[in-house]
């Protein structure tokens, strides 16, 4: 993934990778302030949560209109539009 040149490309993989569970604090408290911490300091994942953010919102606003395993795949298909056209 493009990391946008972050000096901790680690931290960026675990944070792409746990973000929902950190969202939704299913992390282990250790794994939990580790992505906290990164957060903190690297502006490209901040990006990243503020647009998991804006998505979990609509998916809560949604959530009782529409079955989640379809309003899902409908998130995910969003996200990859999103992060494809802008580069
Ligand atoms: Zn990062």
């Amino acid at each position: 993934m493009n990391t946008g040149g972050c000096a901790d490309p680690h931290g960026c993989e675990d944070t792409d990778q746990h973000l929902y569970e950190y969202q939704h604090h299913e992390l282990t408290p250790d794994l939990h302030r580790r992505i906290e911490e990164h957060l903190a300091t690297c502006a490209h994942c901040r990006e990243l949560y503020a647009e998991e953010e804006v998505i979990r919102q609509r998916v809560k606003e949604c959530a009782c209109e529409r079955a989640p395993e379809q309003l899902r795949a409908q998130v995910f298909a969003f996200i990859a539009t999103f992060r494809t056209t802008r580069g």
